[in-house]
């Protein structure tokens, strides 16, 4: 009998609250009094105060699973076995208390003695200058040292800009040879599915000032993260995080709706349907916290899984709107950890229902009028659509920008994004001067559609080749 998810993330819990940790429920998808990011995207993201200083921690020892997006991933997903743009992150963290020893020998415990893990499918990377993390894994932990794999700061510290900072060590699964590259170097750190990443230990132990010095900080701070999904793909021995039993509890009613048959391969259609089993969980998470659908910030991300998921549902021949009906698959299989779910069923229901008709009136049209242009362009030798077209998908047809460069880029093309700005920009300058004129102060939003979107822009190219040929 395999370990659900659900049943490793009170594990996880229950086993650091056995060390003393305060167990704290998921704080909000969106970051409170943090300017610098648009979703939280880690565990340690919301306790930044509590490392900073600035607040007291309720605890020197805390433990989280935290709801986290990464739309950074958006690319890999449906193609690795193991991102997602929605997962949940497990963490376990010291607020100046303990560090690397404890951080260490209690990750090995927990993944050797309580899950049972394979002791020699395990590997661990360090950074190359952290000699002491070498020796905690070679000598407390008794890792044999071909099995310590040192890398450089670019995987293996951490920092952003000035502040703390320090080395990490990162704990890998080796799930064989078939998954391999079949590199002769293959090993952590290749970008195969031969060896996943699953726990990332953060040791941050110094702050970094403006001119780059890095000093020792009187309390250092542990911060662990790792993915429960990866977790879970380990825990029950399946090929991708798609067919861990929650995930896959979703994406089997994603194929009884598409009526496509899902291979768990590479074909367009399996990879239309894991974004798909992908984008519905984030936007289901993101509308309970809160998150409205809109053409900036959050809700642009969230109006643009929402789209590209609905878009998907096209391509697999999925008739009418579906998204409403699939989030209760996920409140289904989440409602239990994150009763916020439970809470907000209809509201979540209704908020997809109006976004995702609102969005079915154009996406014929507009899906149509792309074709047309791309005829267009080969009749004419050219790849580049002009800015004011991709702008009238966006402003009539309610294409946002990442979805027409996806159909593009499918059909070897590519959007003028530079122009497509400036029609943006023409149109908020306008919208201004006629708010002015009105003198209408309800219309108080200044924010450009990018404000803030700094990850999120220009990416989510997908090569789905062969779905969509030019008529
Ligand atoms: P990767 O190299 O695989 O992209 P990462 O180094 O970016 O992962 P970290 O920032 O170290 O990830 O995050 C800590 C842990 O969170 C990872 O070890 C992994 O278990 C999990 N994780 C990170 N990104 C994702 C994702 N997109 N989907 C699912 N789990 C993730
Ligand atoms: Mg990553
Ligand atoms: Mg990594
Ligand atoms: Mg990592």
């Amino acid at each position: 009998e395999k370990l659900g998810l659900n049943e490793l993330r009170r594990m996880f819990q229950e086993f650091y609250e056995g060390k003393d940790h305060y167990a704290r429920k998921s704080f909000s998808l969106i970051p409170e009094k943090d300017k610098s990011l648009l979703l939280i995207n880690s565990g340690m993201a919301p306790l930044k105060p509590y490392f900073a200083g600035l607040e007291t921690p309720p605890s020197k020892r805390m433990t989280t699973c935290q709801k986290c997006i990464r739309t950074g991933d958006i690319e890999n997903v449906g193609y690795t076995a193991r991102h997602a743009t929605f997962f949940e992150m497990l963490g376990s963290f010291s607020f100046g208390d303990y560090f690397k020893v404890e951080s260490i020998t209690w990750g090995w415990e927990f993944i050797t003695e309580v899950l049972d893990m394979p002791v020699d499918r395990l590997w661990a990377s360090v950074y190359e200058e952290d000699h002491e993390a070498v020796e905690i894994w070679k000598n407390i932990i008794g890792l044999p040292e071909e099995r310590i794999v040192p890398l450089g700061k670019d995987d293996n510290f951490w920092e952003i800009g000035t502040g703390p900072c320090g080395p990490c060590s990162e704990i890998y699964f080796d799930r064989g040879e078939k998954y391999g590259c079949g590199k002769p170097d293959c090993k952590p750190g290749c970008e195969c599915d031969r060896y996943v990443e699953f726990w990332n230990h953060v040791f941050t132990q110094f702050n970094r000032d403006d001119a780059g010095n890095y000093t020792p900080l009187a309390h250092p701070n542990i911060d662990t993260g790792m993915g429960l999904e990866r977790l879970a793909c380990i825990m029950q021995e399946v090929d991708s995080i798609f067919n861990v039993d929650t995930i896959q509890y979703i994406l089997k009613s994603v194929v009884e709706l598409s009526g496509v048959e899902y291979k768990d391969g590479t074909a367009n259609t399996d990879i239309s349907i894991r974004i798909i089993t992908d984008h519905i969980r984030s936007v289901t998470f993101m509308i309970a916290d809160g998150i409205l659908p809109s053409n900036e910030g959050r809700g642009y991300v969230l109006r643009r899984l929402l789209r590209r998921a609905a878009r998907h549902g096209k391509l697999l021949g999925i008739q009418g709107s579906f998204l409403a009906d699939l989030s209760k698959k996920v409140i289904e299989v989440s409602g239990s950890a994150y009763p916020e779910l439970e809470e907000r069923r209809d509201y979540i229901h209704k908020i997809l229902t109006v976004e995702e008709d609102k969005f079915s009136t154009t996406i014929d049209q507009g899906t149509a009028i792309i074709h047309d242009y791309m005829k267009e362009l080969n009749a004419a030798s050219q790849t580049i659509l002009s800015g004011e077209k991709v702008f009238k998908l966006y402003d009539t047809y309610g294409f946002p920008l990442e979805l027409t460069q996806e159909i593009l880029e499918e059909n070897s093309c590519t959007a003028d994004v530079e122009g497509f700005n400036e029609h943006m920009l023409h149109q908020k300058e306008q919208a201004r001067s006629a708010r002015k004129s009105d003198e209408d102060e309800g219309w108080s939003d200044d924010a450009t559609m990018f404000a803030g979107l700094e990850d999120t822009t220009f990416i989510g190219y997908d090569t789905l080749s062969g779905q969509v040929s030019i008529k």
